[in-house]
């Protein structure tokens, strides 16, 4: 059987926090300022990792990381949907029931490059026994100038060293400069690293949207790894830094994985009206994201956050967030 979500942690919001109806929400714990200083909101992030119920539980930390416009949100609703149904068959929801979470204010969501967390943190049950917290972040970044995509570069570091999944979104392919912020992201981590620990990272799974060349390599995680493999292969004919990242990617992570996602359908993409109802999405979207969210959220893959080879609580993520944060302050 699936374990049970019952226990959900509870909240003192503070005057600036507080929701008039009291709902989970994104919070926003990381912020990249326009003078390029990062700023954490550590109060936030206190009161999310030291509820009572979940502090001192071991965490599992998964992070969706891509740039913006690229369907994350619009996944992370679906992985928030799977999570408060309690892994029930039924997670799907209604056909005509509007999508909310991380995109519950559509239009107005602010493009800051920084971390979102999602205000509840939920325990879970895994198969042998033990009752793990597990919190879900969003990570985005612009790549568009030098400086925006050093400060993602950066931010993607910190969200990567923290998680112990990473979900890097991208879309319709693994391009070359896809590869390059995966270089330079990790070339962040790895000198924080450094400094202070001797592992490195847990799980990057390459999430690729809107993919459309399912008959060379079909939607879904087998044909993800065929794809992957043949895209970081190392040839002669690359530019060394190129080759670099397909090299040292395998020592950077634990697990490497990658999942093909179809094209959601034009209503998704285009329609401005479209609130997310399982009716206007694409049936063969609907049918791997049945496959994907399980795959990433079931209890039983749920894996807990390790750093050194140990396990971590949500109080120690919280200081391992500082401890890192002050690295890239210098
Ligand atoms: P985020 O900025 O990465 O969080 O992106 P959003 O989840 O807010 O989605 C941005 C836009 O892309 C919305 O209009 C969504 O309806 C649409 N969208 C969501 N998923 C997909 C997808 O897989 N492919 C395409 N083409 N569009 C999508
Ligand atoms: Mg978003």
């Amino acid at each position: 059987s699936w374990g049970s979500f019952t226990d959900k942690a509870t909240y003192d919001w503070s005057s600036e926090e507080e929701e008039p109806d009291g709902r989970a929400r994104p919070i926003q714990v990381l912020v990249v300022k326009e003078d390029h200083t990062f700023e954490l909101d550590e109060a936030a992030l206190s009161r999310i990792l030291l509820a009572e119920e979940v502090h001192n539980r071991e965490v599992v930390a998964i992070s969706v990381a891509g740039a913006f416009r690229k369907g994350k949100s619009f996944l992370m609703d679906f992985m928030l949907r799977y999570m408060y149904s309690q892994a029930s068959e039924e997670w799907l929801g209604e056909a005509e029931e509007p999508l909310t979470g991380f995109s519950w204010r559509g239009g107005s969501e602010r493009e800051t490059t920084g971390i979102q967390i999602w205000s509840e943190v939920f325990l879970v049950d895994k198969p042998d026994g033990r009752k793990v917290a597990v919190l879900l972040m969003d990570t985005q970044g612009t790549f568009d100038s030098q400086s925006t995509l050093r400060d993602s570069a950066t931010v993607f570091a910190l969200s990567t060293m923290i998680s112990s999944m990473q979900v890097y979104n991208i879309s319709q392919n693994v391009q070359e400069d896809d590869l390059q912020h995966l270089q330079l992201f990790t070339e962040y981590g790895r000198l924080a690293m450094e400094e202070t620990f001797l592992k490195p990272f847990q799980s990057m799974i390459f999430l690729v949207r809107d993919w459309s060349f399912p008959y060379e390599f079909g939607y879904g995680q087998e044909g993800g790894m065929k794809f992957l493999e043949k895209r970081l292969k190392i040839s002669e004919n690359q530019h060394e830094e190129l080759q670099n990242v397909r090299k040292h990617i395998h020592s950077c992570f634990t697990n490497i994985s990658c999942f093909l996602m179809p094209h959601p359908g034009l209503k998704v993409a285009t329609n401005p009206n479209f609130d997310g109802r399982l009716k206007e999405i694409d049936r063969e979207f609907i049918n791997n994201l049945q496959i994907l969210v399980p795959w990433l959220l079931s209890p039983k893959n749920l894996d807990v956050k390790e750093i050194n080879g140990s396990n971590i609580t949500c109080r120690g993520l919280l200081e391992y967030f500082k401890a890192y944060i002050k690295i890239y302050q210098g």
